[in-house]
This record gives C-alpha cells, structure tokens and sequence, in this order.
C-alpha cells in the first residue's frame, strides 16, 4: 500500500543532457500506472529515480508523504522488473526468487512458504528446480516477477516487462499481469512504449516526450481528448490523420474550410476546444481513420483513389490521400473495394478534433 508523489522533478546526466524535466505526478496507493512514450524520452530515467538507483537531480520524492530522495533502494519497499529479466544463472528457479529474502535475513520456512505461494500464483510450480537457460522466455519472464512478488512489497515497478516476448505470449502476460495487480492490491508503475500496452494496462497512462510529460489521464480520455498533436499521432492505430484547415468564427458561428469545402460546426463543440485557445486561425485538424465513412453521396464528400486496401478480417484499411495528404480510413469489411477504385468519403465532423498549429 502506497501513494507516490513526483514533485517538479528534474533528472541531468552529465550537466547537459536533461533526461527529465519538471515531472509531477501524484500515484494514487493501488494505482496502475503506466508510463508511456517513444525510446529516449525518459521513462526508465523516471522508474530508476522512484526505486532509488538513480539520484534525483532536483524536486521531491514522496512515498506515503515520505521524501525518500536520500532513502537507500533496499529501504524504499519498492520491487522492481526489469525488460531483460535480471535472473542469476547458476541458480535454481527457487533460488533466483528466494535470494532476496535469504540476504534479508528471512527464516527457512517464511522463505519456503513465500517462494511457494508466488510460484502458485504465476504457475511455476514445476520449473522451481531447473536453472534460467532451461526456461522459455515467458517462463523467465514469471521468475523475474515471481522474484518481485516474493518481496511482498509496496509498490512495484516494471521497465517493459514484455517487451522481448513474442506477440501471442505478450498479450497472455498483458491479462496475467492485470490479474496479478487484483490479487496483490498495490501499486504499480509500469513502463512501456507500446500504446496498446499502455492503453489496456493502464489505470491512468502518462504520455512522456523529451523528458516532459504531455499527458495524464484515464485511457478513455486520452483517446477522445488528447492534449495536443503529439498525443493523438501516438495513442491509437492505425494514427490519427491530420491536415491543415482553417478555423474560422462569425458571430458565435464556426466554420471549417477545408479542401475547398466549409463545414459549419456547432457553438458546443467548438467550446470544447475552446480552452486550447482556438479563435480564428489556421488550425490541424485531426481525424481517427474509424471517424472517416464511405459514402454514396456526392455532397460534402472527397473523392479518393485507394491506394492499398488491407483486408483484416472483420475490417479493413483503405490508405490514400487528400491533396498530397496521406490518410487512412478503418472500415467494416467491403471485398468490393480494391486498388485503384475511386471512392467517396466524408468526415464524421461531430468526431473531428482540433489542434493549435505548433
Ligand atoms: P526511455 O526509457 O524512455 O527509453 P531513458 O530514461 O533510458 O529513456 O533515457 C532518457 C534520456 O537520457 C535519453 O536521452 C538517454 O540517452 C539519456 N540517458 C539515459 N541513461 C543515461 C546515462 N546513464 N548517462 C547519460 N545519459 C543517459
Ligand atoms: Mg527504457
């Protein structure tokens, strides 16, 4: 049990590369947190401060109101996972899971029953006496956070725990992973820069870029409102398409010109932006390839030649462009649509959302 509180933390390598800035962020006790964003952008940087094993170059750390910046890592209750498994080779699966607890001081059959009871849990009861080389990668994987486990500890940390595992098993450990956050009710901060890990993970996902944090918010939230350009081109696949339009206001009225079209919008709508400062001006539009419908009607439509159609089962993604703009549109399943066809599409315009230019 543990909230944890980042407060305008700052992390410098060498005097000159800022590999975190101004980072606050509160953890609520048994929150899934993850945090997510491009290779580089500070995530690992971010987790190493919380566990202790990277000095904090400025700001406050707080776990259970307690600064702890100046606390040793094996002081912090903290366990952590790491993406390449971190397991010693010469020992036993049951080993690898017990040494933590053998270095604490923990009797024999604490050790014996803890060992067990996390080996139940992640089903490897029967790999407890064979060495890291004779497991698979998932199973390496289940030591690893068998090993945290153990600990019993407040707060858990993950740096891509999955990150080496192949696609099928990924989303396995993605369920065993929710679950196991049920059954032992802590909390958890998770790295990742895998979106669709982050959006199903995730409690609260925290968008980092360049070291500063974009976005904070439930997964819902950052899908419907991202905060700007960055957040919507990395949250959801395919990306988000966007363009170049013109905003403009008469009398409380709002228009869209675009690609030679005007779409009037309503005053709601418009407000909700209206907080991100968008008056008259340029603007990027942004619109999801699902919020895109082909359509028979020639009035408010783009005619478009599709480039490739990709065929996914239940559905299917057509890639062409506006004017030189790429786009790409998510649509049920139609076999009668293939390259080189000419089709007609309009915007779902109650669906589109607007952006500053940067
Ligand atoms: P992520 O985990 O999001 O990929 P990191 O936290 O590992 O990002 O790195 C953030 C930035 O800090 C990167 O620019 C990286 O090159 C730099 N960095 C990370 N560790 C060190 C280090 N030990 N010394 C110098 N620069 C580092
Ligand atoms: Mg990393």
């Amino acid at each position: 049990m543990a909230s944890i509180t980042l407060k305008n933390i700052y992390k410098k390598y060498d005097h000159d590369v800022t590999a975190v800035e101004d980072l606050n962020l509160e953890i609520q006790d048994k929150e899934f947190i993850v945090l997510v964003g491009p290779s580089g952008c500070g995530k690992t940087t971010t987790l190493r401060m919380v566990a202790g094993l990277e000095e904090i170059t400025q700001g406050e750390l707080y776990i259970e109101n307690r600064k702890v910046n100046d606390v040793a890592p094996k002081d912090r209750d903290i366990a952590m996972v790491f993406q390449n498994y971190a397991l010693y080779p010469h020992m036993t699966v049951y080993d690898n899971m017990a040494f933590g607890l053998k270095i604490r001081k923990m009797s024999k059959e604490e050790i014996n029953d803890r060992v067990i009871n996390a080996a139940k849990i992640l089903g490897i009861e029967e790999y407890l006496k064979r060495k890291p080389r004779a497991l698979s990668g998932g199973q390496r994987q289940r030591v690893a956070i068998g090993r945290a486990i153990v600990r019993d500890p407040k707060v858990f940390l993950m740096d891509e725990p999955l990150s080496n595992l192949d696609a099928k098993l990924r989303n396995e450990m993605r369920t065993e992973i929710l679950k196991l956050h049920k059954r032992l009710n802590t909390t958890f901060i998770y790295v990742t820069h895998d979106q669709t890990e982050a959006m199903t993970l995730g409690d609260r996902i925290v968008i980092m870029k360049d070291g500063v944090v974009n976005q904070v918010d439930t997964p819902q939230n950052v899908y419907e409102n991202p905060s700007n350009v960055f957040v919507a081109g990395f949250i959801g696949t395919p990306q988000m398409n966007f363009f170049e339009a013109e905003l403009s206001c008469e009398d409380d009225n709002y228009f869209i010109i675009f690609n030679g079209h005007t779409i009037n919008l309503s005053k709601e709508y418009v407000e909700k932006f209206k907080s991100k400062n968008i008056k008259s001006q340029p603007i990027t539009l942004g619109v999801r390839p699902e919020c895109i419908s082909i359509t028979d009607k020639l009035q408010d439509s783009y005619e478009i030649n599709v480039d490739v159609s990709e065929l996914m089962g239940n559905e299917m993604l057509i890639h062409s462009r506006i004017n030189d703009n790429k786009i790409v549109i998510r649509s049920e399943t139609r076999y009668d649509i293939k390259t080189d066809h000419k089709i007609n599409i309009s915007f779902k315009w109650d669906k589109i959302h607007m952006f500053n230019k940067e």
